[in-house]
């Protein structure tokens, strides 16, 4: 996977959502945001998501559309259950998918990351699919944009938000990101590649 100068994925179905604006100016893309999503909760394969992306949700479809429709909110990927990627904003522009937010000190996450919602609802175990698209997004992402850390969305707003949950297997989709940078093809990929991932945070706080 690649992803162009027009911070468009190769190979992703652009569904375009007006939930987006610019960047601060001068801001650098180095945060990967995890997050996932359902619509109806806990039922996939519908068209809700994308609904509620391009703010088409019908409240009236669902009890739980009602408590959701007009919400401006947006990712710029959404990894479906069989591993379908679709992109919503490019990557270049700012997509509301964060809220309040903070990480490293830094608040506004919008500002400076990349959201990727999986399909999912952090009880049921995420699909090998949903793994191995996430890991090529991750790694065309690094290749294109400075990215240094990946966190999840309930590391960003704590206490507010869960998401990607306990069912993320966060060591496994380290482990599919490290095989990857093991196995450099060019001295240039590997210079590429060599992007520092780091480790998840540590849910409790130690002290600094
Ligand atoms: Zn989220």
């Amino acid at each position: 996977m690649r992803i162009g100068k027009d911070g468009l994925a190769e190979g992703a179905r652009f569904v375009s959502s007006p939930n987006r604006d610019e960047r601060p100016a001068g801001s650098t893309v180095d945060l990967l945001v995890i997050h996932h999503i359902s619509l109806p909760p806990g039922e996939f394969g519908g068209d809700g998501i994308v609904e509620l992306f391009t703010n088409r949700l019908d409240p009236t479809a669902h009890p739980y559309y009602a408590t959701i429709a007009g919400a401006k909110v947006s990712a710029h990927f959404l990894v479906r259950r069989d591993g379908e990627l679709i992109q919503f904003v490019p990557c270049a522009k700012r997509a509301w998918h964060a809220g309040e937010s903070i990480w490293k000190g830094r608040v506004r996450c919008n500002d400076f990351s990349i959201g990727v919602e999986l399909e999912g609802t952090g009880e049921v175990p995420y699909t090998d699919a949903q793994y191995a698209r996430l890991a090529a997004l991750a790694r065309a992402l690094a290749a294109r944009y400075p990215i240094t850390d990946i966190a999840g969305h309930s590391d960003i707003a704590p206490g507010r938000k869960t998401d990607p949950g306990a069912s993320f297997d966060w060591p496994r989709f380290r482990r599919l990101l490290d095989i990857r940078r093991r196995r450099p093809k060019k001295n240039s990929d590997r210079k590429r590649r060599n992007v520092k991932l780091p480790r998840r945070p540590a849910r409790k706080k130690k002290k600094r």
